[in-house]
């Protein structure tokens, strides 16, 4: 299977063998033509199956293929990620795949001085890249502008939820319009992710490319029926 019949453009098809990719990964197979058409996602991969490039193509895609905005740009599709490395690495992947393309994309993150993201903001985005915290201080400065998102991604979910992000997160969702496409991305699907994905998500499709909290094919597991007091000597056995 090639990247074109999965209905991407001949602009992505091209950055995309560019990297060097002669076909997609399963996620990208189930997520790209689903993405593509509008609908939402609930989508159980880790990292290392491709997931980025999954989300990433068809959101540069649908996003290009809209119509101009004349003046500045607002934001129309918002991926939130967990941690600063992983927007730094996501948002070097929208660059890379929308190489070809006519969109800015810009990445904020906290840590790092505040003003010189405000200038670039200003500047007008169409794909923003951004880790909870840092965002939410843009907006409550009235730096940012979220009315217009079309696409919201929440990448890792269940790792922002580890680190205390949910409110973040909820506080996030009332600046976005309701009528938007959404996409979660989350290695595991506790019980809080599922109710996060059933307030997010309109009629969304799963998909599914490892078994749910798999442990790494190197790691061997073993289960021993023993006395709670006994736990601790036979571990060090
Ligand atoms: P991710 O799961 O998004 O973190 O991606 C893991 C790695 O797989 C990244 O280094 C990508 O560059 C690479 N990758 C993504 N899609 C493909 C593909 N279709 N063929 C080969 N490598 C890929």
């Amino acid at each position: 299977m090639s990247f074109d019949s999965l209905g991407l453009s001949a602009e992505l098809v091209r950055a995309v063998s560019d990297k060097g990719y002669s076909e997609p990964t399963p996620v990208q197979r189930q997520a790209i033509p689903v993405i593509l058409e509008g609908r939402d996602i609930l989508a159980g991969a880790q990292t290392g199956t491709g997931k980025t490039a999954g989300f990433t193509l068809p959101m540069l895609q649908r996003l290009s293929a809209g119509k101009p905005v004349n003046g500045r740009r607002p934001v129309r599709a918002l991926v939130l990620t967990p941690t600063r490395e992983l927007a730094a690495q996501v948002g070097e992947s929208v660059e890379v795949y929308g190489r070809h393309l006519q969109l800015s994309s810009s990445v904020i993150f906290g840590g790092v001085k505040i003003n010189p993201q405000i200038q670039r903001l200003r500047r007008g985005v169409d794909i923003l890249v951004a880790t909870p915290g840092r965002l939410l201080d843009h907006a409550s400065q009235g730096t940012l502008d979220l009315s217009r998102v079309e696409i919201l991604v929440l990448d890792e979910a269940d790792r922002m939820l580890d680190m205390g992000f949910l409110p973040d997160i909820r506080r996030i969702l009332t600046d976005v319009p309701r009528k938007r496409q959404s996409l979660l991305f989350s290695a595991t699907m506790p019980a809080p992710i599922r109710t996060l994905a059933n307030d997010i998500l309109r009629d969304p499709v799963s998909v599914q490319v490892a078994r749910v909290s798999s442990p790494a094919e190197t790691v061997m597991q073993r289960v021993y029926h023993v006395e709670h007091s006994q736990k601790a000597n036979l571990l060090v056995h």
